[in-house]
């Protein structure tokens, strides 16, 4: 009799961040003022991780680096709950935002961050507000450059910002063109 392949119905993700960090609140909250907001992160990944816990619900968290960095404790407790801690970036920034160069040293810097803090290997990263859009495929690049050996960025959804509309509704394997060791620097590094 062959084995029985657990096939999940669902997968369960968060993302992990403050309520002002996200993009439509950039304009109004600088970076310089994060740390004096009222945080609301830990009482609400509490309450969180006690839902889940009732449930016997695991999942995956996509935190930020600067929540590790802030919150030790944040990322911590949710790991130590048995979920999978996995990469949002360091800032919440888009990675339509910045450059090659730049988005690899925001990936590896969260990525070592995380698993400084919790003790967990980090092998998952979500782009802030699903940025990871056509044209900026060479962000896989720069994924596996650093380490990571899956991505969930590809919102199967056509919008303005965000969203890769081809994108495949199921977890896939995709080809990267990987040039680095070719060319010999990331920074010139382009997917088509
Ligand atoms: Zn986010």
């Amino acid at each position: 009799m062959r084995p029985k392949i657990f096939q999940p119905t669902h997968f369960f993700t968060v993302d992990v961040e403050e309520y002002f960090q996200v993009r439509a609140l950039r304009s109004v909250v600088s970076r310089d003022e994060w740390l004096s907001r009222p945080s609301r992160i830990v009482k609400s990944i509490d309450d969180l991780l006690a839902c889940l816990d009732r449930h016997e619900v695991r999942g995956t968290f996509f935190l930020l680096g600067w929540i590790a960095r802030y919150h030790p404790e944040v990322a911590r407790s949710i790991a130590g709950a048995g979920h999978e801690i996995a990469s949002h970036g360091f800032w919440h920034e888009a990675v339509t935002s910045l450059t090659p160069v730049q988005f690899l040293e925001d990936v590896r810097s969260t990525k070592s961050e995380l698993e400084d803090v919790t003790g967990a290997r980090v092998l998952g990263y979500r782009a802030p507000s699903f940025s990871i859009i056509p044209g900026w495929e060479w962000a896989f690049d720069a994924l596996i450059e650093a380490g990571y050996r899956y991505d969930s960025s590809l919102f199967p959804i056509r919008r303005r910002g965000y969203g890769y509309p081809s994108a495949q509704r199921t977890p896939h394997v995709t080809a990267t063109r990987c040039r680095r060791r070719e060319e010999g620097t990331f920074a010139n590094s382009r997917w088509r």
